[in-house]
């Protein structure tokens, strides 16, 4: 018995062949393909546009729920809302959203939604939840959809809508390149969901061939980059891909992709107090990014249970963007969001997963 194909893994040209293998007519293909990106609908029953037979067979040809939510969390602000999904193979993987209130953000109004795009991790860097709990496997280009159908659709219901995606839940998107491609392109598609390129970011511990890659694909994608160290002794102990992947390379990998493209590249910085949160760090981070048009997202460390680093402080986190910033090198100091939902980065999925 073939498995019935999950709705959101379909391209459109995949769904108009399994109608016409129905014989049904092309136009059912769009009338769906509208009703799950344009409506939202998640449930065969919801897709009122179709022939009464069709509809209610709908859920015979296709699967719909292979994203089954089973614990939601709104922080104390309200601000923060994390949902974990179980997978048809009883993985678990998160997303949440995060608001930005145009009253207390400088964020106008931004709903950011940060997803997932593994169940776990091979990555290894010691200070990620996601990390110490090792890689369990790739998830589908469709798994990676329906996080952000899931969302688009709840905030439908408040009259808002998503306004940027981030790959900076489980996993690594360029250990799932094709997926998470698939992924972005499905929701890109002008007749569908019709998210725009610029409004997503990837974030990637660095793995620098498929940075080269991206870079040659010239996508209007933003790019963020996990550095966290400015010595490849440092980035080592911290994340294990920079034995094989080092600072210098790296770095160059993002020159590459910044003649490529034209586009700014962003780096991360977790501050670790005593760690890379010094003044010396900074400048010695400032000289190796001179001449490199980026930027610096720094963040102070969300402590978890398999890491014995403690976050920066707000002085430490201050001085060294001050450094930075002195030295030429722009830099954001972010606040942490969702701790007390444990939808910090970093730390999604760990807390369920050990209950
Ligand atoms: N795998 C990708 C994207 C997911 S992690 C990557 O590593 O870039 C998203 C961001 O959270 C990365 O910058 C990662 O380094 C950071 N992060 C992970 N654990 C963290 C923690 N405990 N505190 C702060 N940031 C963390
Ligand atoms: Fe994986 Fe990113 Fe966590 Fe590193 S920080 S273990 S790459 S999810």
């Amino acid at each position: 018995m073939t498995e019935i194909p999950f709705i959101y893994d379909l391209d459109i040209s995949d769904l108009r062949q399994i109608l016409a293998d129905l014989g049904e007519p092309s136009y059912r293909a769009d009338q769906i393909w509208q009703g799950l990106y344009q409506q939202y609908w998640q449930m065969p029953d919801e897709f009122t546009t179709l022939s009464k037979t069709l509809r209610e067979n709908l859920g015979n040809i296709l699967r719909f729920n292979a994203l089954r939510p089973v614990q939601y969390l709104v922080s104390s602000d309200g601000q923060t809302r994390k949902t974990l999904f179980e997978l048809p193979d009883k993985r678990v993987i998160e997303a949440v959203l995060m608001k930005y209130d145009p009253s207390t953000h400088k964020g106008q109004g931004r709903r950011t939604l940060c997803i997932s795009s593994q169940a776990g991790c091979a990555m290894g860097c010691v200070f990620c939840a996601t990390g110490q709990m090792g890689f369990k496997r790739n998830l589908t280009s469709g798994e990676i959809v329906a996080q952000v159908m899931y969302y688009a659709r709840m905030l439908a219901d408040q009259g808002e809508r998503v306004t940027n995606v981030v790959l900076m839940g489980m996993g690594e998107p360029f250990h799932n390149y094709d997926n998470t491609m698939a992924a972005i392109d499905r929701l890109n598609d002008p007749d569908g969901y019709n998210f725009g390129a610029r409004r997503f970011t990837i974030s990637t511990v660095g793995l620098v061939p498929k940075i080269r890659r991206f870079a040659d694909e010239k996508r209007q994608v933003n790019l963020a980059i996990s550095l966290h160290a400015a010595d490849d002794e440092e980035r080592s102990n911290l994340m294990p891909v920079n034995q094989k992947h080092n600072i210098s390379k790296l770095l160059e990998a993002c020159r590459y992709y910044v003649d490529q493209t034209g586009r700014r590249v962003t780096f991360e910085w977790a501050l670790i107090a005593g760690v890379n949160d010094t003044e010396e760090v900074a400048r010695r981070l400032a000289s190796r990014l001179k001449g490199l048009m980026c930027h610096v997202n720094a963040i102070p460390l969300n402590p978890t249970t398999g890491f014995h680093g403690q976050a920066t402080s707000r002085q430490s986190a201050d001085k060294f963007k001050e450094t930075l910033e002195q030295a030429g090198i722009p830099c954001t100091i972010r606040m942490r969001r969702g701790i007390d939902i444990q939808a910090g980065c970093g730390q999604l999925a760990g807390s369920y997963l050990s209950l």
